[in-house]
């Protein structure tokens, strides 16, 4: 084995902690200094430890799991090479998990940190028994450091409070370092991404002969393909209903050439419709691959 060999899992290790050992050292170092030297975050004394404590364990679980989540990451937000286009499946998971989870997560520590300072101003509020505009700071103070576990109102939301700000804020960082670390391990560049390589792939939505028949909103198909390959493939999707845009399920034979499919809400079971049509899941995909592939060809003739 020639030296140049044994160097690679090093220089992978070292590239994998550009980025994911930024974000941990940033978390690590940050927390103490934060919540431990004093003045820069207010709190009571007697949950101080025991918040520093679990809140650094729930990050550092939280990162661990998101470390073993990175393939995900990475596959989500690089879903094929620059250059190629995408289709429209892939463009929603690149921006849910390219854009979308890390402003989420940076929301829930901004949330965090004002529900924790909030309700520790209450808190202090109430122990001193007085309009928080009268309270000294000498006594907030002993306030602060005086009163005993037990005896700290609001103390479950103060908790939490603490507890977003901190996970948000460790696994927002994790996860920018994650996207960063597998960019660099797919050997993307920068320069690459700037030119806005991920275009979305041409689309054709299509109905099968058969069904045409159909009152008013008849489910239709679509495909797609990559004008930028040499030889475009057709990518079907369907059936979908016209009315909602939403995948159709299969569920089951209802008679002679009768098969039921479902459109069905997500978010809610019970809003649902039926359609009847004349074929099952697997003549139906048959059928929209075989239109497809000749409406591609078609249209390929004509260009
Ligand atoms: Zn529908």
């Amino acid at each position: 084995m020639t030296r140049r060999e044994q160097k690679t899992p090093v220089k992978k290790f070292a590239v994998f902690f550009r980025s994911y050992g930024i974000a941990l050292g940033v978390i690590i170092g940050a927390m103490p200094v934060v919540t431990r030297a004093g003045g820069l975050l207010p709190g009571y004394q007697a949950v101080r430890d025991t918040l520093t404590f679990a809140t650094s364990l729930l990050s550092l679980l939280a990162i661990a799991f998101l470390f073993g989540f990175r393939r995900h990451i990475g596959e989500a937000v690089f879903p094929v090479k620059p250059g190629s286009s995408i289709s429209r499946e892939q463009q929603k998971r690149r921006t849910k998990f390219g854009t979308a989870t890390p402003i989420v997560l940076a929301i829930v520590a901004i949330s965090g940190l004002v529900i924790y300072l909030v309700s520790l101003n209450l808190s202090i509020a109430e122990v001193a028994g007085a309009n928080g505009a009268r309270i000294k700071k000498e006594s907030m103070e002993q306030i602060l450091s005086g009163t005993s576990f037990v005896a700290i109102p609001f103390l479950s939301f103060i908790c939490t409070g603490y507890t977003m700000m901190f996970f948000g804020a460790a696994t927002a960082f994790v996860w920018g370092g994650l996207i960063e670390y597998t960019q660099g391990e797919l050997g993307i560049t920068d320069a690459q991404l700037m030119a806005r390589p991920y275009v979305l792939m041409s689309r054709h939505d299509f109905k099968v002969v058969d069904d045409t028949s159909l009152p008013d909103s008849a489910p239709f198909f679509y495909f797609e393909w990559d004008p930028q390959s040499p030889q475009p493939a057709a990518h079907v999707t369907g059936p979908l209903c016209e009315t909602h845009k939403r995948a159709l399920k299969y569920e089951g034979k209802r008679g002679v050439s009768e098969h039921a499919w479902v459109c069905v809400n997500p978010d809610k079971k019970n809003d649902r419709h039926e359609f009847t049509l004349s074929h099952d899941s697997v003549t139906m995909q048959h059928m929209a691959r075989a239109k497809a592939d000749a409406l591609l060809g078609e249209r390929l003739r004509v260009v």
